[in-house]
C-alpha cells in the first residue's frame, strides 16, 4: 500500500492551475478581473502567439504595495475576502485568492505596479511560482503583468493547447466578454500588434456593444425592467435577427459573466413563437440583484451561480425581455402556433377528439369553446403586447354604447381602491377628425350640452363584450379584440396611484387590530422600519411572541390580506436592506396593490369591469402589471380569419 503524503505547495498549485488556467484566455480573465477589482478606468491587453508566449496586461488601477505584490501569489492570498461570512454577499469579481498563484505556478511572470502614494513601483520576476528577483521601479500608478511561455513546466497541458489562431481569438473573445461586462472601463486589445478591440469605457453599454458587434450590435432592442429587487438592463436581437447557435447569448449576474441554463430559458422563451425552429437569439443581458440573492461561488471559473429564488431570476429575464420585444410592434398580437398543413374540415358540432390528421386544426377552429382555463393561461402569456387605443380607428369605427352602458359610464363608477383618480376617460386624439356631414341649413344640431355631460358618448371607441372566466374582461374596438386581465389591470391602477400619492396613503383604523406572527427577523424588521409603514398606511405595535398587532391598515386593503401583506412587506424589507429606500418603497407599494386589488375568479360587476376598460382602454401607462406581466393582449379580426380559414 502506498503511503499517503500531504502534496508539496508547488505540486497542489499545478493542480489548482488546472482548474482555474485551463488556456491564455482563461488567464486572460482572471487578470481581467484583478484589474477592474482594482479600479482601472484603462485596460490594455497585448498578446502574442495566442497568448502563449506573451500575454501583457496593463492597468491604471490601484496597484499594490511592494509588500502586497509579493503576498498576491501566495495561493488563498486575496484582499477581497476577510471572513467566511463574506462569501455570502460577494460584490468583487475576485474572491478566491487563487488566480495569480495558479497562473505563476505554471509561467514566469514580470510583474510592476505602484500605488499612488509611493514614489516608486516594485518589480518582481517569478518563475514557476517563485520570486526569483526583485527590485525597485520607475513606473505609473497600477499594476502591468506580463506572463511569458504559459505552460512551460507542464508539458501535459500544452499538448492539450490549440493553434494560436484558436487560443487567439479565445483571448479575444475573454476581452470582448469583459468589455461587456464593465462599459465604465475602455478596454484596448492588441493582437500579434494589431488593435483589434477598442472601448470608450463611457460607462454606456451601448457603446460597448456597438465596440464589440458593429452595427448588428447597433440594431439590438434596449432592455430595461424591474422585477422584485432585480434589475435587468441590456440588448436584446430583433426575432427577424436570430442566430443558428447560441454563441452571442452573453449574461452577467452583478457584472460576472455567466452560463445560466435558467437564463437562456427566460430569454428564450420570451421568443417563444415569434422565432424560428433552430435558431435563438442573441443577448447582452445584465441581471443585477442583491449579493446575497446568488452564490457565485459554486464554480471555480465563477461562470456558475446559484440563485437564491430561481423563480424570480427567470422571470426579471423573461418578462422584462418580453416587455422590450412588445414595445417594438405597435400592434401586438395573439400568437397562434405555426399553421398546420390544411387539414380536412372539422364538423363544427364535434366536441369529440377529432380524428387524425387534423388534431391542431380541429383544436384551433374550436378556439374559445375547447379552451380550458389552463390552456387559456398559456394562451395568453404567449401574446405579444398590450394595445394602444387607435385614434384614427377610434373616430371611424365609433361604436354606439347602449343605454344601460351610458348610464354605467356617466354615473362615476370606481371599484375600491380608485377613489382618487384623475378624470377616467380621456378621449384619444384623432389624428384625422372624424368625417363630419356637411352641415344644412334645416339640420338640427347636436344640443352641446349633451356633448359636455357625456365627453366621450359618442366617440367611445370600443365595445366591453364579456369576461371569461371571471377574468379576462373581452373588449372590441374595430378590427381588434382586447383580452384583459383584470387583476393585472387593477393592480397597476392601484399602483399606480399609490405611487402618485407622495403622502402618506390613507388608511383604516381596525376594531380589531389583527395579529400577525411571522419570524423573528421579520418581525424585528418590521418594528425598525414604522416610519415606513406608516407612509404606506401601516400602524403596528409589537405584541411580543413573534407577534405583531396591526391596528391601522391602506384603506384599500381588507383585512383578512393585511397579514399577507405585511408578511410580504417584512420579505421586501429583508432583500432589500441594501437598496435605496425608494426602491423598497416601490416594492411595498407593489405588494399593497396585488392584495388590494380584485382576484382573477372573483366575481366583479359589469359596472365595475366597465370602469376598468375605460381606464385600461385611454391610459398609457396601463401595459403591464407591477411585475411585468402584460394587462391586455390583442386578437385581431384577420388573425381570427386566418384560424377559421376564411
Ligand atoms: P483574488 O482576485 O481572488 O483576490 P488573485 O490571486 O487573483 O485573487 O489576486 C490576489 C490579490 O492580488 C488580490 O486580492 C489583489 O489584492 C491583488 N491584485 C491582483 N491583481 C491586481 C491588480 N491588477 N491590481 C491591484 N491588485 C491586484
Ligand atoms: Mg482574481
Amino acid at each position: 500500500m502506498p503511503k499517503i503524503i500531504e502534496l508539496p505547495q508547488h505540486v497542489a498549485n499545478l493542480i489548482a492551475a488546472g482548474e482555474v488556467v485551463e488556456r491564455p484566455a482563461s488567464a486572460v480573465k482572471e487578470l481581467l478581473e484583478n484589474a477592474v477589482d482594482a479600479g482601472a478606468t484603462k485596460i490594455t491587453i497585448e498578446i502574442k502567439d495566442g497568448g502563449m508566449t506573451f500575454l501583457r496586461v496593463t492597468d491604471n488601477g490601484c496597484g499594490m504595495s511592494p509588500e502586497d505584490a509579493k503576498t498576491a501569489f501566495l495561493r488563498h492570498a486575496t484582499s477581497k475576502l476577510r471572513r467566511a461570512e463574506d462569501l455570502a454577499a460577494i460584490e468583487t469579481m475576485g474572491f478566491r485568492g487563487e488566480a495569480l498563484a495558479a497562473i505563476a505556478s505554471v509561467s514566469r511572470i514580470d510583474l510592476m505596479t505602484r500605488t499612488a502614494d509611493a514614489l516608486s513601483g516594485v518589480s518582481l520576476h517569478l518563475e514557476a511560482g517563485n520570486i526569483t528577483e526583485e527590485s525597485e521601479a520607475g513606473c505609473p500608478v497600477g499594476t502591468t503583468i506580463l506572463i511569458r511561455d504559459l505552460f512551460f513546466n507542464t508539458p501535459a497541458r500544452m499538448k492539450f493547447m490549440k493553434s494560436d489562431t484558436v487560443e487567439g481569438g479565445r483571448v479575444a473573445a475573454a476581452v470582448q466578454l469583459q468589455a461587456l461586462a464593465h462599459p465604465e472601463v475602455a478596454f484596448t486589445f492588441f493582437r500579434d500588434g494589431k488593435q483589434i478591440l477598442s472601448t470608450p469605457g463611457t460607462g454606456l453599454l451601448k457603446d460597448a456593444v456597438y465596440c464589440v458587434y458593429g452595427r448588428d450590435g447597433g440594431k439590438m432592442i434596449p432592455v430595461e425592467s424591474r422585477w422584485e429587487g432585480y434589475t435587468l438592463t441590456g440588448f436584446v436581437s430583433k426575432p427577424t435577427d436570430a442566430r443558428p447557435s447560441r454563441n452571442l447569448q452573453t449574461f452577467f449576474v452583478n457584472e460576472r459573466p455567466v452560463v445560466s441554463k435558467l437564463l437562456i430559458k427566460a430569454l428564450e422563451e420570451a421568443y417563444r413563437n415569434q422565432i424560428m425552429v433552430g435558431k435563438f437569439p442573441a443577448c447582452v443581458l445584465h441581471l443585477t440583484l442583491p449579493a446575497n440573492a446568488v452564490d457565485v461561488n459554486i464554480h471555480p471559473a465563477k461562470t456558475e451561480v446559484k440563485f437564491l429564488s430561481e423563480k424570480s431570476a427567470f422571470d426579471c429575464v423573461h418578462y422584462g425581455v418580453l416587455g422590450a420585444l412588445n414595445k417594438q410592434t405597435d400592434r401586438p398580437q395573439v400568437q397562434f402556433k405555426p399553421q398546420p398543413a390544411p387539414a380536412p374540415a372539422v364538423q363544427q358540432t364535434s366536441f369529440t377528439k377529432p380524428q387524425s390528421p387534423a388534431p391542431q386544426a380541429a383544436k384551433q377552429t374550436d378556439f374559445f369553446r375547447t379552451m380550458t382555463a389552463e390552456e387559456y393561461k398559456n394562451f395568453s402569456t404567449a401574446v405579444q403586447s398590450a394595445p394602444q387605443p387607435k385614434p384614427q380607428a377610434a373616430a371611424a369605427t365609433a361604436i354606439k354604447v347602449d343605454s344601460q352602458r351610458k348610464d354605467a359610464l356617466k354615473e362615476s363608477v370606481l371599484l375600491p381602491g380608485m377613489t382618487k383618480l384623475p378624470p377616467m376617460y380621456t378621449p384619444p386624439k384623432p389624428v384625422a377628425p372624424p368625417p363630419t356631414p356637411e352641415p344644412k341649413a334645416d339640420s338640427i344640431p347636436e344640443p352641446e350640452i349633451e356633448q359636455q355631460e357625456l365627453p366621450m358618448a359618442a366617440e367611445i371607441p370600443w365595445r366591453m363584450v364579456g369576461e371569461l372566466y371571471n377574468t379576462y374582461v373581452i373588449v372590441e374596438q374595430g378590427e381588434d379584440a382586447f383580452l384583459i386581465d383584470k387583476h393585472a389591470a387593477h393592480e397597476r391602477i392601484l399602483f399606480e396611484k399609490l405611487k402618485a400619492n407622495q403622502e402618506s396613503i390613507s388608511s383604516q383604523i381596525l376594531l380589531t387590530p389583527v395579529p400577525v406572527t411571522l419570524n423573528a427577523e421579520a418581525v424585528g424588521e418590521l418594528l425598525a422600519n414604522t416610519d415606513l409603514l406608516t407612509e404606506l398606511g401601516f400602524e403596528i405595535d409589537e405584541f411580543g411572541d413573534h407577534t405583531i398587532l396591526a391596528r391601522q391598515i391602506p384603506m384599500d386593503l381588507s383585512p383578512e390580506d393585511a397579514k399577507d401583506a405585511l408578511e410580504s412587506l417584512a420579505a421586501d424589507l429583508l432583500s432589500g436592506r441594501r437598496e435605496e429606500k425608494s426602491k423598497v418603497r416601490d416594492e411595498m407599494l407593489h405588494t399593497v396593490a396585488c392584495k388590494a386589488a380584485i382576484k382573477a375568479g372573483w366575481i366583479t360587476s359589469e359596472t365595475e369591469l366597465l370602469a376598468l376598460v375605460k381606464q385600461v382602454m385611454t391610459r398609457e401607462d396601463l401595459k403591464y402589471c407591477p411585475h411585468g406581466r402584460p394587462i391586455c393582449v390583442s386578437l385581431s379580426k384577420k388573425q381570427l380569419e386566418k384560424q377559421f380559414k376564411r
